[in-house]
């Protein structure tokens, strides 16, 4: 189901995504390669977020077990944290959404541990600029097609593949709404954008072969060839001035050097 936002809900909506923008941030400086765990990130996200008054919202949702989604090289997401240490090379997906006053907001980077080989870099760098250019064309009047074909391309063209099995989505009061994000398709086909859609527009990219498979865990997915993959996402109202990202910080518009012909609304 397709739930249209009011502007007093995409408010809502900005300040739950306004924690979850500072939990990404937190958490990516945080990283120390040899050292930290997948379950130090997690701890790290959780208290942030339930010290601004949010709730994780992952936890629990599906049974499960944690706050935060840690996806690690080949692992593309829902990667369950545990004892595991970072280590210089490695690509660490984090993706988190916090429940504030019953809203939702939703999003995803891709943390490079140490240094990493310039394939990784360049994958991190597409999929980044791929999402931007996926939120560029969500516009009112836009068909689902433009985005995912725009997303599509810009991977294609760069040599990695997008993971079809799993898709962005509609977010809110919940965390998976309507309508469907693909990040595959042709432009004209899909639904049409209308002003107060939220999306979670969120690209999953692999270095090699688009598929996956789910790990024995029932929750962790991971490239079928073993390959790097990484993953960015963001919770982005669709509004008559354009597409309008609501999980930045306050002190937002330097996330933005990536951003691809996008007039961001953020304030
Ligand atoms: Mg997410
Ligand atoms: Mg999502």
């Amino acid at each position: 189901m397709i739930v249209r936002k009011s502007a007093a809900d995409i408010e809502k909506m900005r300040a739950a995504g306004r924690i979850v923008a500072e939990v990404l941030e937190t958490v990516e400086k945080s990283v120390v390669a040899g050292k930290t765990t997948t379950e130090d990130l997690n701890r790290l996200a959780e208290s942030i977020c339930r010290e601004r008054g949010g709730v994780p919202t992952f936890l629990g949702y599906n049974k499960f077990p944690a706050a935060a989604c840690i996806s690690v090289n080949d692992a593309v997401v829902h990667g369950i944290p545990g004892g595991r240490v970072l280590q210089s090379g490695d690509l660490v997906s984090f993706d988190f959404a916090c429940t504030l006053n019953g809203y939702i907001a939703d999003s995803a980077i891709t943390i490079p541990v140490g240094d990493v080989s310039p394939e990784a870099k360049e994958l991190l760098r597409v999929t980044r600029e791929a999402l931007y250019q996926g939120i560029a064309k969500a516009r009112v009047g836009a068909r689902m097609g433009e985005v995912a074909s725009a997303i599509q391309r810009h991977v294609e063209a760069a040599g990695f593949s997008v993971v079809r099995e799993l898709v962005g989505h509609g977010v809110g009061r919940r965390l998976h709404e309507g309508p469907e994000v693909p990040n595959f398709g042709k432009p004209g086909q899909g639904i049409r954008l209308i002003d107060g859609m939220t999306l979670a527009i969120e690209p999953m990219v692999n270095v090699g072969k688009r598929e996956t498979v789910t790990l024995d865990d029932k929750w962790t997915v991971v490239t079928k060839d073993g390959t790097l993959s990484a993953h960015f996402e963001h919770t982005v109202a669709i509004t008559k001035r354009g597409p309008d990202i609501l999980t930045l910080s306050s002190e937002a518009p330097e996330l933005h050097s990536n951003s691809v012909d996008l007039k961001v609304t953020a304030r």
